[in-house]
């Protein structure tokens, strides 16, 4: 399916907004991240830090894991939200494979401040993902 360039603004948008939700008070590093179900619903994350760095969440996984608990289980695109062009780490692709139809049609939107963007396909980014099922 093709995304439209409607539903990338919308999802790039909301992206946008979940960013200022971030809680990032030791890298001051905010990311916003929006992904589209197969249903055509949007959920949103922001990054959210602890004191307990190995409890950290990235933006991305707290839209997804919003998503899987809405009952969503198959993903068709993710937009970040940073203040530099930005793919989403290898714990957040590992976990958007997992529930993708398609490594090479998901599509990962990644935008700036300014709006420069870049767009990759997850199997550009992640092509050999663990998959033991
Ligand atoms: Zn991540």
């Amino acid at each position: 399916m093709d995304l439209s360039d409607e539903l990338i603004e919308a999802l790039l948008k909301t992206a946008k907004k979940a960013r200022e939700n971030a809680f990032c008070p030791f890298s001051g590093f905010p990311v916003g991240a929006a992904v589209l179900t197969t249903r055509g619903k949007i959920f949103s994350g922001c990054n959210i830090e602890n004191v307990s760095f190995g409890l950290t969440i990235c933006a991305e996984r707290v839209a997804i894991f919003k998503a899987l608990s809405e009952g969503e289980r198959d993903f068709l695109a993710l937009a970040i939200s940073a203040s530099k062009v930005v793919p989403p780490c290898g714990a957040c692709l590992q976990v958007l494979s997992q529930f993708v139809s398609s490594l090479q049609k998901f599509l990962i939107i990644s935008s700036d401040e300014e709006g420069k963007f870049q767009r990759w396909t997850l199997a550009q980014l992640f092509p050999c993902p663990f998959d033991d099922l």
